[in-house]
């Protein structure tokens, strides 16, 4: 593998750090389920829409960059280095979009993707409910054929910027009768369809952007089934492997996250820590060079289910580890908590470790990614499905 970055390379890394530098909000922001900090979040993302930076991974013709891989490595790294807000559409921008780039018809992607490109429409995935989580394809939500219409009915859960999302992409099933994982449908919806509740859910450390969505009896148009009805198993691996892939330079958040901690630990240091420290600094540089083994990998066209997977493995434990340290290094203060407003949000601190223990839940459980790991990876055989 060659690490070294051409010319072209470089001079659109050195483009972007000077335009995230320049542009970077100053403050920090609100969360994205206030409304002063959705307000931030859109504010800050409209320069990004307005520069051509909303979407740089997508092709040109769908109002990307086009970039490859690599210029995606490198924009993501440059965007993660300044430790710059998560996107508030990145269901849509990184899964819900892509994969009806792949699999929709050209009405749906003229109808969809500006709006999603320019935030007009939020997007957010109704993939999980109560009894299908890891087991996805138990899913019950139906969506009953009627005329030119989906009827659905039934519950999502555990939607990611559900309380600020305007459409879902969701699974559902078509047809009670076929096979688990046959009979499924992928469809995209509008979120003020009448029948549609959401209903905001607030987490352990207090964030509040999570929804439960309810369907009783809303009518779909059929023409938003993306794929062939009874498909959508097959469509949603698009969306499932974008969501467990390389990208979003994660590894460079891990640094940056590391270079905090290691900056408490100047104030506070003793010889056990020092040698945690070390081995995290230790697997932040592995898990960079495993990232650019990937993207190097997947843009030479491999498929490298397994490889993905080592890495969303990692990328948990090691981001755990870093604030199980910081909540060492900080001893009780870390968890001082208002006693003016008991409801407000945790402190930053446990938030962020709260957040980092969510990394080995979503997009997969560990006990998942070792599974695909041990089949795809080791070869061993496949958990019978039922
Ligand atoms: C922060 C966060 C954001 C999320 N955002 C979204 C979203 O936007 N949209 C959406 O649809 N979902 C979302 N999810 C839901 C997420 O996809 C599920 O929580 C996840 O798939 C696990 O499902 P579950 O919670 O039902 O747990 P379960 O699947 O019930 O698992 C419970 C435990 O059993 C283990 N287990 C299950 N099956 C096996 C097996 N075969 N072998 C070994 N161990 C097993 C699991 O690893 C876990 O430890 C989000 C979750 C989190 C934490």
């Amino acid at each position: 593998m060659d690490l070294t970055f051409t010319e072209q390379q470089d001079a659109f890394r050195q483009e972007v750090r000077a335009w995230l530098e320049e542009n970077r909000p100053v403050d920090d922001f609100e969360p994205y389920y206030t409304p002063t900090g959705l307000a931030q979040y859109k504010d800050w993302e409209r320069s990004l829409i307005d520069a051509g930076y909303s979407a740089p991974g997508w092709p040109k013709e769908y109002g990307g960059l086009g970039l490859d891989l690599w210029g995606q490595l490198i924009y993501d790294e440059e965007y993660a280095r300044l430790n710059l807000p998560e996107r508030i559409n990145k269901m849509g921008l990184l899964h819900g979009g892509p994969t009806v780039m792949a699999h929709g018809t050209e009405e749906q992607k003229a109808k969809w993707l500006p709006d999603l490109l320019d935030n007009t429409h939020i997007w957010c995935q109704g993939f999980s409910e109560p009894d299908a989580g890891s087991d996805l394809a138990a899913l019950r939500t139906t969506g009953r054929i009627e005329g030119e219409n989906l009827i659905l009915n039934g519950q999502k859960t555990w939607t990611s910027f559900g309380v600020i999302a305007t459409k879902m992409f969701a699974l559902v099933r078509t047809d009670p009768a076929a096979a688990k994982h046959r009979g499924i449908s992928f469809v995209v919806l509008d979120l003020d369809t009448p029948g549609v509740e959401v209903r905001p859910l607030r987490q352990l450390h207090g964030h509040a952007g999570f929804a439960e969505v309810f369907f009783t009896d809303a009518a779909v148009p059929l023409a938003n089934v993306v794929g062939p009805l009874g498909e959508g198993w097959r469509i949603a691996q698009t969306s499932l492997q974008l969501e467990r892939g390389t990208g979003r330079g994660v590894h460079t958040r891990l640094e940056h996250a590391l270079n905090e901690v290691t900056h408490l630990a100047r104030r506070d240091l003793d010889s056990a820590s020092m040698e945690r420290l070390g081995s995290l600094k230790a697997w932040t540089s592995a898990f960079a060079h495993a990232s650019y083994a990937l993207t190097d990998a997947m843009s030479r066209g491999e498929e490298k289910t397994a490889d993905a997977s080592v890495l969303k493995l990692r990328q948990s434990e090691i981001q755990t580890a870093i604030r199980e340290e910081q909540l060492a290094l900080l001893g009780g203060d870390a968890e001082l908590i208002s006693d003016v407003e008991p409801d407000a949000p945790l402190p930053t601190m446990l938030r962020e470790y709260w957040h980092s223990r969510a990394g080995e839940i979503f997009a997969g459980t560990t006990q998942i990614q070792k599974n695909i790991i041990a089949e795809a990876g080791l070869g061993l055989p496949r958990e019978p499905r039922p």
